[in-house]
């Protein structure tokens, strides 16, 4: 079956099976707090961190201030003591002062819903934009982690070398119905099932779509 007619199937089995993983971090903060100053903070904080790890450090630091008025009276040895131990935390609390420096200059303290305006930022990329755009705004947008890199080229939806390639050809290849769910699904089935190593490829419910399955997991066997 052609890629572009597997995808709809894809998406509607790992639907079915979403009540089984556990929500990733981001997901549920912005369900949550319906914030879009959250979602890009809490995106900041995730970078390399653990989930487990940034829905703590969020819900600190959130308590210490939750708006960028508030984020600038903190020092940023507050902030970093606040989200440690996040990855980078000490860089990352700077870049969080910057941001709502910016954001009260340029924006009235408000988040932008605009990619191109996010990307200004320094520490936004491709990936924190998107998030921001499709979990805080609830607007169109493919953020591209580590998991849906993985998962989209094991599947074999695309061969690339970076999410920011993935997120490029994902854009052409997905239609944008699909936009919206993309992200969370890939990342907790890539958090559960499709695991960066060992993937559980015995139980996985989109196996017969996979390319990984045909060509790695199923020739390992033979051959065992
Ligand atoms: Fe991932 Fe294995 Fe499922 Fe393919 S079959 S999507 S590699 S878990």
């Amino acid at each position: 079956m052609q890629t572009s007619k597997q995808i709809p199937e894809v998406i509607r089995i790992l639907k079915k099976h979403q009540k089984e993983f556990i929500t990733p971090a981001l997901t549920e903060i912005a369900e949550r707090s319906n914030d879009p100053f959250k979602v890009l903070i809490s995106c900041i904080l995730s970078l390399r961190t653990k989930d487990a790890t940034t829905a703590k450090a969020s819900e600190r630091l959130y308590k210490l201030a939750d708006s960028p008025y508030d984020m600038i009276k903190l020092s940023t040895k507050r902030i970093s003591m606040a989200i440690y131990p996040v990855g980078f935390y000490k860089t990352k609390s700077k870049r969080i002062k910057g941001i709502c420096r910016l954001l009260i200059k340029r924006y009235g303290g408000k988040v932008p819903p605009d990619f191109d305006a996010l990307l200004t930022f320094k520490g936004v990329g491709r990936k924190t934009a998107n998030i921001v755009m499709v979990y805080g705004f609830h607007k169109h947008g493919i953020p591209v982690d580590t998991h849906v890199h993985r998962v989209s080229n094991r599947l074999g939806w695309v061969q690339t070398k970076t999410p920011e390639k993935t997120e490029l050809a994902l854009r052409v290849l997905v239609p944008k119905m699909y936009w919206m769910d993309l992200n969370n699904l890939l990342v907790q089935f890539g958090q559960n099932i499709c695991r960066p190593i060992n993937p559980k490829c015995s139980i996985c419910p989109i196996s017969k779509y996979c390319e990984y399955y045909k060509n790695v997991y199923l020739k390992k066997l033979i051959q065992r």
